[in-house]
């Protein structure tokens, strides 16, 4: 029995369930990984760009364990391709978590369907599975419900003995190719997980994670969100450690679960009442805000630190949502769309699901969360060392006049783009609207 093996989005070979299946029932494993230049430019990521040399980085450790072909083409291109050209019995692949994943999974198994082999779906990636949770309204009872199913019994490491080769591009050549290379200078290296998960102070997590200026995040993010690491082993190296550090992994698996239950969450609000918001979506504020010159320094050092890492702190992340749709009365989706085309850890469930949260049109007991920059600023970067890291001219000034900056104005700097407290009583006011003209009462 030959069968091809889809890598996507589990770029490893510890703990990897559906890999692992497919060694275990086949004689010949052929593996592969499709470099989709839709889903590139679907994100704006250029050959140049971190998320793409990320990428490549974590091919090119994938493929010094194991023998991987690389296809850049589009993805049912490059199936047609291969099941056009190399007799396989079946093909598996771990379960899809987003939309996206969905619509391919979709496309490869109507192309497996003409071609009469079988496309095997294998769950993993995920610490229990969204269906077994039960209705769960609201994330802390999914977090009960979810504790109790948990299950992160690792299933090792492949042998690699019946990886066998085609004849078709490895990594190496489609560098060669296409000119692409790994700088030896680069920000994210997709081996450095190994160092993290286990230096990393989970004890210290509970009261580190809200402090932008500290390193009190795993930092993992864009590691879960390949599969470079298996959640698993972060689970299991963090179970002991910190719950709080579990709980942030119960978000991650609560906004899979509320997509599996709520599939129209991807263009739709949770939240009835709150759908059909008259956003204003000023051109004007949004591309100020999208270059960081919001005269809010928090917002804008969470801008920079965005567009120059790929990456933000979360903090920063509710920050910033909430200034964009509460403050600029932007539509969650345009924030949304920017986060995507920037986040190395981008992950359309969880990006989305965070969005609709942000900006209180999702599942939240307290119906509107109010995020002011000002203060937010105070409690958590309280000497402005986070903001003083990403906006170097504001260095000199003193630290209380960076927080207020509606109190105190800043020569050379920007001014606020707008006032918090004006505008919150207008987001008030529109969703209020939208709960009026809603058809849920
Ligand atoms: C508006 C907005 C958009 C977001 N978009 C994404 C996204 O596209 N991809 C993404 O991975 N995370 C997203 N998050 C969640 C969160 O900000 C990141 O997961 C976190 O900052 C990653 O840093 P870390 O690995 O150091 O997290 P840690 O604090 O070390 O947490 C450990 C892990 O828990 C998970 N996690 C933590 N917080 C959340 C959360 N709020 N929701 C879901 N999972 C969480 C992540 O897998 C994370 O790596 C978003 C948050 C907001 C507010």
């Amino acid at each position: 029995m030959r069968v091809l093996y889809w890598f996507r989005r589990d770029l490893r070979i510890r703990d990897n369930k559906a890999l692992i299946k497919a060694v275990s029932k086949a004689d010949k494993v052929v593996a592969v990984f499709v470099i989709d230049p839709e889903a590139l430019r679907d994100r704006k990521i250029n050959f140049d760009d971190p998320r793409f040399i990320f990428l490549l980085d974590a091919l090119k450790n994938l493929s010094s364990k194991i023998r991987l072909h690389v296809l850049y083409d589009r993805t049912r291109e490059a199936f047609e391709h291969l099941l056009g050209r190399y007799k396989f019995d079946a093909i598996y692949t771990a379960s899809p978590l987003s939309w996206h994943e969905d619509t391919l999974i979709q496309e490869v198994k109507d192309i497996c369907g003409r071609s009469g082999v079988r496309l095997i779906e294998v769950v993993d990636n995920l610490l229990a599975d969204p269906s077994s949770v039960g209705s769960p309204i609201n994330f802390t009872m999914f977090y009960r419900r979810w504790r109790k199913l948990v299950n992160a019994k690792t299933v090792g490491e492949i042998p690699s003995d019946n990886i066998v080769e085609i004849d078709e591009t490895d990594l190496n050549e489609l560098c060669r190719k296409n000119g692409w290379r790994i700088p030896e200078k680069r920000m994210w290296r997709a081996d450095w997980y190994h160092h993290r998960l286990q230096s990393f102070n989970y004890r210290k997590y509970a009261v580190s994670k809200d402090y932008p200026y500290l390193d009190g995040t795993s930092k993992l993010s864009p590691y879960i969100s390949l599969g470079i690491v298996s959640v698993r082993e972060v689970f299991n190296q963090a179970v002991k450690l910190s719950e709080e550090f579990v709980r942030q992994l119960a978000w991650r698996e609560f906004y899979y679960y509320l997509k599996y239950r709520y599939p129209h969450m991807k263009n739709l609000e949770l939240n009835p009442h709150r759908r059909g918001i008259a956003w204003e979506n000023d051109k004007y504020l949004i591309s100020v805000f999208k270059e960081g010159k919001t005269g809010y320094p928090i917002v804008d050092a969470g801008i920079r630190q965005l567009k120059t890492e790929k990456w933000m702190h979360n903090r920063v992340r509710l920050i910033v949502a909430n200034f964009l749709v509460k403050d600029l009365l932007v539509d969650w989706r345009i924030g949304e769309e920017f986060f995507k085309e920037h986040l190395i850890d981008y992950d359309e469930v969880l990006n989305i699901g965070n969005w609709q949260w942000s900006a209180s049109v999702g599942i939240d007991p307290i119906p509107i969360r109010i995020f002011n920059p000002t203060t937010q600023a105070e409690k958590y970067d309280p000497s402005c060392h986070y903001i003083k890291r990403y906006i170097p001219e504001l260095r000199d000034y003193e630290c209380e006049k960076i927080l207020n900056p509606i109190k105190y104005k800043i020569s050379n700097y920007y001014e606020p783009i707008v006032d918090h407290y004006e505008r919150i009583r207008k987001f008030k006011d529109i969703v209020s609207r939208a709960r009026e003209n809603s058809t849920y009462h």
